[in-house]
């Protein structure tokens, strides 16, 4: 189903900064976001981390939630599916979700036409249940 990639090479000292810094913000976060915690690291421009940011999604390690203009670090070690991601319209809460099934079917759709399917995300918006139990 996924390529083979059992070799994966290590990440540079980059991409582990950023990645330590998404994970430890425990939420999605934007670039900017990020480049204030990365600042102390040796990060001096948005775009080095939005490079390193592209490099960690293609690698399945993060994910780009592209409503939100934010990445996530991915709740899985290894991640080559569709992300669905449900996201509170009240605190911005995002909680990633994994299907595997619903992966194939999605990515199945337009390929009867020739399309190649690239990447796929799905957003789900409503209320967390801290929302729902605080309304
Ligand atoms: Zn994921
Ligand atoms: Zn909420």
């Amino acid at each position: 189903m996924s390529q083979s990639d059992s070799t994966t090479p290590s990440l540079t000292k980059n991409q582990l900064l950023v990645l330590e810094a998404l994970r430890s913000a425990g939420q999605a976060a934007g670039a900017y976001q990020l480049l204030e915690v990365l600042r102390d690291k040796g990060f001096k421009a948005p775009l080095q981390v939005y490079r390193t940011l592209n490099q960690l999604a293609d690698r399945g390690l993060v994910h780009r939630i592209e409503s939100l203009n934010a990445w996530m670090a991915c709740c899985d070690d290894h991640h080559h599916g569709t992300p669905i991601f449900a996201i509170c319209n009240d605190c911005g809460n995002v909680t990633e979700y994994l299907d595997h099934s619903l992966t194939e079917t999605i990515t199945a759709l337009p390929t009867d036409t020739g399309f190649q399917p690239d990447r796929s995300i799905i957003e789900i918006y409503g209320q967390c249940s801290a929302c729902v139990a605080s309304s």
